[in-house]
C-alpha cells in the first residue's frame, strides 16, 4: 500500500540547482558522534565553529530591554539604522574605514550576506576563485547561485595562502569574484599585507574581478599578528571589495544571526532586493543585541583571544609530540590543521590500513571516540581540523587520547 510519506517520497524532485549539494559532512560527523553518545559511547566532539564562550551578559542584557520596549516588528529590510550606524562604528574603530550607510548590509549572519552577494552578481557560466582548503560553504552558495567555483590548491608550504602567480593563472574573461578568508576556517592561517599586497595588485590589472574578503575571524588573532583588511591596503579596489563580518564568533553570538557587509552601494542595493524576497529583516532583538556588542566595552575580546592562544598552543604541541602527525601554529581563528601524511600506510589493530584522511578521522571517532573533520572535506588533503574551543579538561582529554590510538597504530 502507498502512505502519504512513501508517495511524496516517490515524488519528490530536488531542484537541479541544489541537487549535487550534499548535507554539510560535518554536520554528518556531529550526528554520528551524537548517534554513538546515544548508544552510551563517552564522544569528544573537537569539530565545532563556534566559541564555547557564552554570549557576554550586557549583549543579552541589550536583547531583553529591547524586546521588553517592543522592538519586536520588522525593521529596515538590511539593517536598522541604529544597526548600520553600528556597523560604520565598528569599521572606524577597529579598521580605520569610514563607510555611507548606503555602504552597508546587515543580514541573519555573515553567512547570509555572502549568500546575498553571490545570488545578487553571478549569472550561470560565471565563475569564483576559490583557494583551498576552503569553508565548504562558499563553494555551495556559489553552485546554488548558478555558477562555477575555481578551486585553486593551496600549497602547505606556503601556509596555504594563495599567490599572485596562482591567482594570475585561475582567472579567465568569467571569473566575477575572488574570495579570501583571513584568518582562515579551516587553517587559522591569516594574511599580512605583504601577503595581501601582490594578490591586490593582480586584481588592479583585472577590472571585472570583485574581491569578496570574509573577515569573520578578525578579532581571533593571536601573538603579534596584526589583522588587516584588504579594502584598508588598497582605497582603488574600494568599488570592488565586499568587506564581510559578524558577530557570531568575536563576541559568542552564533545563535543570534547577525553579520554583515560593507561594499560599493550598488552592489549593498541588489543584495537587499535578494534578502527582501528571502528573510527580509534579521531579527530585530538580535539586532539590538549586535549593536551592545559592536559598540559596548571590547576588553573582553582581549581575554578571550589570550584563552584561545593558550589552547592554540596546548593543542599544536601535543599533535605535533605525536609520531605521524605535523600540525604548524596557526594565526588566528580557533582550529589547527594538521598533517597526517606519516599515518598513511599504518594499520589498525584489526588490521585495517589507513588509506586517507577519511579512514584516519574514522579511526579516529572508533578507536579514540574523538570526532575531528578530514581535510577532503575542505578540499586538502591528507589534513585534518581540530577545533579547540572546547574546555581544557576537554581537549587534554582529547589529546591523550588521540596520541594512544595512534601510538596504536602499526607501520607497515
Ligand atoms: N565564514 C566563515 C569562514 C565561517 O567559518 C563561518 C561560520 N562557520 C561563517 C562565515 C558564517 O558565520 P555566521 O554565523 O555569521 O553566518
Amino acid at each position: 500500500m502507498l502512505t502519504e510519506s512513501s508517495f511524496a517520497a516517490r515524488s519528490f524532485k530536488p531542484a537541479a540547482r541544489i541537487a549535487e549539494i550534499g548535507v554539510s559532512e560535518i554536520l554528518q560527523i556531529g550526528a554520528s558522534a551524537a548517534a554513538m553518545r546515544k548508544q552510551g559511547h563517552d564522544v569528544i566532539v573537537l569539530g565545532a565553529g563556534e566559541p564555547d564562550f557564552d554570549t557576554p551578559d550586557a549583549v543579552k542584557e541589550a536583547a531583553s530591554r529591547a524586546a521588553r520596549r517592543g522592538e519586536t516588528k520588522y525593521t529596515a529590510l538590511d539593517g536598522s539604522p541604529a544597526m548600520k550606524e553600528a556597523v560604520r562604528e565598528k569599521f572606524r574603530r577597529d579598521n580605520g574605514l569610514d563607510f555611507s550607510v548606503d555602504e552597508i548590509s546587515v543580514a541573519a549572519g555573515a553567512k547570509q550576506v555572502i549568500f546575498n552577494a553571490f545570488m545578487a552578481t553571478l549569472d550561470p557560466g560565471d565563475e569564483v576563485i576559490v583557494p583551498t582548503p576552503y569553508w565548504t560553504s562558499y563553494a555551495d552558495i556559489i553552485r546554488i547561485a548558478g555558477a562555477v567555483p575555481v578551486l585553486v590548491a593551496c600549497d602547505a608550504a606556503n601556509g596555504f595562502r594563495l599567490t599572485a602567480d596562482q591567482l594570475e593563472r585561475a582567472i579567465t574573461p568569467a571569473t566575477r569574484w575572488l574570495m579570501l578568508n583571513s584568518p582562515s576556517n579551516p587553517t587559522g592561517t591569516a594574511y599580512t599585507e605583504a601577503d595581501y599586497r601582490p594578490l591586490l595588485d593582480v586584481l588592479l590589472a583585472h577590472r571585472q574581478v570583485w574581491l569578496l574578503a570574509d573577515d569573520i575571524y578578525e578579532h581571533i588573532v593571536y601573538d603579534d599578528f596584526r589583522f588587516v583588511t584588504p579594502v584598508g591596503l588598497e582605497p582603488a579596489l574600494r568599488d570592488r571589495i565586499l568587506t564581510v563580518n559578524g558577530v557570531s564568533k568575536a563576541y559568542a553570538m552564533t545563535g543570534w544571526r547577525i553579520g554583515y557587509g560593507a561594499g560599493p552601494a550598488a552592489l549593498v542595493k541588489a543584495m537587499a532586493v535578494v534578502q527582501s524576497q528571502s528573510t527580509s529583516n534579521p531579527s530585530s532583538i538580535s539586532q539590538a543585541a549586535a549593536i551592545e556588542a559592536l559598540t559596548g566595552p571590547q576588553d573582553y575580546l582581549a581575554e578571550r583571544r589570550e584563552d584561545f592562544r593558550m589552547r592554540r598552543d596546548l593543542v599544536v604541541d601535543a599533535l605535533n609530540a605525536i609520531d605521524g602527525l605535523a600540525c604548524p601554529r596557526p594565526q588566528g581563528a580557533f582550529y589547527t590543521f594538521a598533517s597526517c601524511a606519516g599515518m598513511l600506510g599504518r594499520l589498525t589493530a584489526d588490521g585495517r590500513r589507513i588509506g586517507s584522511d577519511r579512514d584516519f578521522c574514522a579511526y579516529l571517532l572508533n578507536a579514540a571516540k574523538v570526532a575531528v573533520v578530514p581535510g577532503s572535506v575542505f578540499g586538502a588533503s591528507p589534513f585534518f581540523r581540530a577545533s579547540y574551543a572546547s574546555s581544557r579538561a576537554e581537549l587534554d582529554e582529547a589529546l591523550s587520547r588521540i596520541a594512544r590510538a595512534c601510538n596504536e597504530l602499526q607501520r607497515q
